[in-house]
């Protein structure tokens, strides 16, 4: 599914986050230490080789909410944008944390003057964020950001799997018919 809002094409996709050619900056959702793990963080961190966990240490710990960059190294992506998304009903309030995830990371791209992004499903695997409200949240935030948006072009949902996706497009499609 592929939208045009305000001169930003929104797109979403079933696939690995760490295999986007042609886009410029993905996001980890990374854990506080910023080190590899399972689901996406492993992913990001066994595409990308050991220079990325020596690029993140200095800038661990990270809060919820909180995004920091660093380069792409074996990635074919040029940036990795880490996000520490909240533990559903740990971190609290965890719709506004997860919200930040979204704003800072958009905003972060935009001081890099970055043009394209893709985001995988912040908090939904072992952070225990039901898929559906994280999607309204992480949508909401994206469309109340597109204004704001001078150099990010495209923006990317990779989701595991063809249910995840269908969730996604649910959602964009009840707050932007
Ligand atoms: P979190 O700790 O923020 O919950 P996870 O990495 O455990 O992050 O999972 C986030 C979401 O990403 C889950 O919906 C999971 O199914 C999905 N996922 C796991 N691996 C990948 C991958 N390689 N590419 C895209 N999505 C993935």
């Amino acid at each position: 599914m592929e939208k045009e809002i305000s001169g930003v094409n929104l797109e979403i996709i079933s696939g690995d986050i760490a295999s986007q050619e042609e886009v410029q900056c993905v996001v980890n959702a990374a854990n506080a230490q910023l080190l590899s793990g399972g689901g996406v963080a492993g992913a990001i961190h066994r595409g990308a080789g050991p220079d990325l966990a020596r690029e993140c240490r200095p800038l661990a710990p990270i809060s919820p909410g909180q995004a920091v960059i660093t380069g792409g190294h074996n990635l074919p992506n040029e940036y990795v944008i880490h996000c520490l998304g909240p533990i559903y009903g740990v971190d609290n309030p965890s719709e506004e944390l997860l919200a930040d995830c979204y704003r800072n990371a958009l905003q972060l791209a935009e001081q890099k003057g970055i043009t394209s992004i893709a985001f995988p499903s912040i908090s939904t695997g072992v952070f225990g964020y039901p898929m559906a409200d994280a999607s309204e949240t992480a949508f909401r935030t994206i469309l109340e950001e597109i204004p704001n948006l001078r150099s990010v072009r495209k923006i990317r949902f990779v989701l595991f799997g063809s249910d995840a996706a269908e969730v996604h497009e649910h959602t964009l499609a009840s707050l932007h018919p």
